[in-house]
């Protein structure tokens, strides 16, 4: 494994949470990796890790590997996986937090109200900004496949196994530029406790790919966010332009 390999595989399992590792010092242990990952292993350092995703990962095998998920509890109650919809070559990623009752029926994310005001808002900043751009041209995805039960924010940890495969979905599509929806998107891709309020507008790093914050739709749905909605067109604005100028 190279430098530049080890250092990848190091930001994977910082982009978990695991803040630290420690190196075997005695003889080498056997390495036991799922088969669909596959090992990895330092000669040198008698380190075992995982790589980052199975070398050329596509979508369709992380669909594969997703299967008939029972990794955690969000599967006791889905009807259906929300992988996520879209140009699979998008220069544009947008992600959500995770599927609500339309999506966990459909199995398509963003296809209730918050999702209506999604392709609003995608199709009508690019149409002003002169942008030919249809919403099926962006990558929809969301932090979590499976719908929390009455909506409620994903946990930790189901953000944790979950995100596994939103990092290979961002890795296959390798777009120009991820719009975050929402403080568990931005959360899941910046690992910053920070709020949105705090984050929007301002670009930021998921790896080397360049992540613009903005306001989740569902919480532009609520009356009273008038100033949200404007600032949030803003980002979208910004990210487009940047994307597909
Ligand atoms: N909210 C989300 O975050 N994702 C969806 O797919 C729908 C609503």
């Amino acid at each position: 494994m190279t430098e530049e390999q080890l250092r990848e595989v190091l930001e994977f399992y910082q982009d978990l949470g695991i803040k630290q590792i420690y190196r075997r010092g005695g003889p080498r242990a056997p390495a036991t990796v799922p088969a669909a990952v596959g090992a990895a292993s330092s000669p040198a350092s008698g380190l075992v890790v995982l790589p980052l995703a199975p070398a050329h990962d596509t979508l369709e095998k992380i669909v594969q590997d997703i299967g008939d998920c029972k990794r955690c509890r969000l599967h006791e109650r889905r009807n259906k996986i929300v992988f996520g919809t879209g140009n699979e070559q998008a220069k544009l990623v947008c992600v959500g937090e995770g599927p609500g009752a339309d999506e966990d029926e459909q199995g398509m994310p963003f296809v209730g109200r918050a999702g209506q005001l999604l392709t609003q808002m995608i199709e009508g900043t690019a149409k002003k900004e002169g942008i030919p751009l249809i919403r099926k041209d962006v990558y929809i995805c969301n932090v979590v496949k499976c719908r929390p039960p009455e909506n409620r924010t994903p946990f930790p940890d189901e953000m944790e196994i979950c995100g596994q495969f939103l990092f290979r979905q961002l890795e296959a599509i390798r777009p120009t530029a991820i719009c975050a929806l929402g403080s568990t998107a931005a959360k899941a891709l910046l690992g910053t406790k920070d709020g949105v309020m705090r984050l929007r507008g301002k670009w930021h790093k998921w790896r080397d790919i360049p992540v613009l914050v903005t306001y989740h739709p569902s919480y532009l749905l609520r009356p009273y966010n008038q100033n949200a909605k404007r600032e949030a067109w803003e980002d979208l604005k910004k990210v487009l332009h940047f994307v597909y100028d």
